[in-house]
């Protein structure tokens, strides 16, 4: 399987994010949660137009799954997915919003207020996990896919069979040092209270599920 390069930007932007002190590593779980509303809400603007698809409220929700002993925090949505293009679009560029453009304007030396400010979304996993991996399948396609990156040097995708339409994106956290607490994020508590302060406005419930070590 041959590794896919990320656009050249996108590349400095990941690794000036990877490399930042970065003072809010938590929002990263915003980002990731708040993309997963975002499918859910395509799921639901769907429905309204597509006679073919229920939305029952009840059957939509995020679960952030936190297993200590493989040091992996999960995400999944019951969202609309991604075909095999959108996970080459959609995860392959980052920071199409411009905040790159945005700091070259403002000369602005590092990304630490940018990231704060805008947000750059999806790659802000990559702030506290060595390895990500997307499994998803998107409506109405009946192959799911695997995609998996280990930051800058790209990223691999393959057919995966899933049995449901939906994205579930697995961290496996960096390493703890003294200096930099990784293993804060597979912490219930703190899971809770990171939700609490950035996701609290999420129209969708959101579920927890730890392990213990
Ligand atoms: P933004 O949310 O501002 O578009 P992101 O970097 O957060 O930027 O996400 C990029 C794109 O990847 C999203 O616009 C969406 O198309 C896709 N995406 C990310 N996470 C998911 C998900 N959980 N389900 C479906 N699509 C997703
Ligand atoms: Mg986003």
């Amino acid at each position: 399987m041959s590794k896919k390069q990320f656009e050249a930007e996108s590349k400095r932007l990941l690794e000036m994010m990877i490399n930042s002190i970065y003072s809010q590593r938590e929002v990263f779980l915003r980002e990731l949660i708040s993309n997963a509303s975002d499918a859910i809400d395509k799921m639901y603007y769907k429905a309204l137009t597509d006679e073919s698809i229920t939305f029952n409220q009840d059957d939509y929700y995020i679960k952030v799954t936190a297993d200590k002993d493989a040091r992996q925090l999960t995400i999944t949505d019951t969202g609309i997915g991604m075909t095999k293009e959108e996970l080459e679009d959609n995860l392959g560029i980052i920071a199409k919003s411009g905040s790159l453009a945005f700091k070259k304007e403002n000369e602005i030396k590092d990304g630490h207020d940018i990231i704060g400010q805008f947000g750059v979304g999806f790659y802000a996993a990559f702030m506290v996990a060595d390895v990500v991996t997307v499994w998803t399948k998107a409506l109405g396609s009946d192959q799911g896919y695997k995609w998996v990156s280990e930051g800058a040097d790209g990223y691999t995708i393959e057919p995966y069979e899933k049995d449901t339409v939906g994205t579930t994106i697995t961290l496996t956290l960096k390493e703890s040092t003294e200096e930099d607490d990784y293993d804060s994020f597979l912490d219930e508590q703190q899971l809770k209270s990171i939700i609490k302060k950035y996701s609290d406005f999420i129209r969708y419930p959101i579920k927890m599920d730890v392990t213990e070590q």
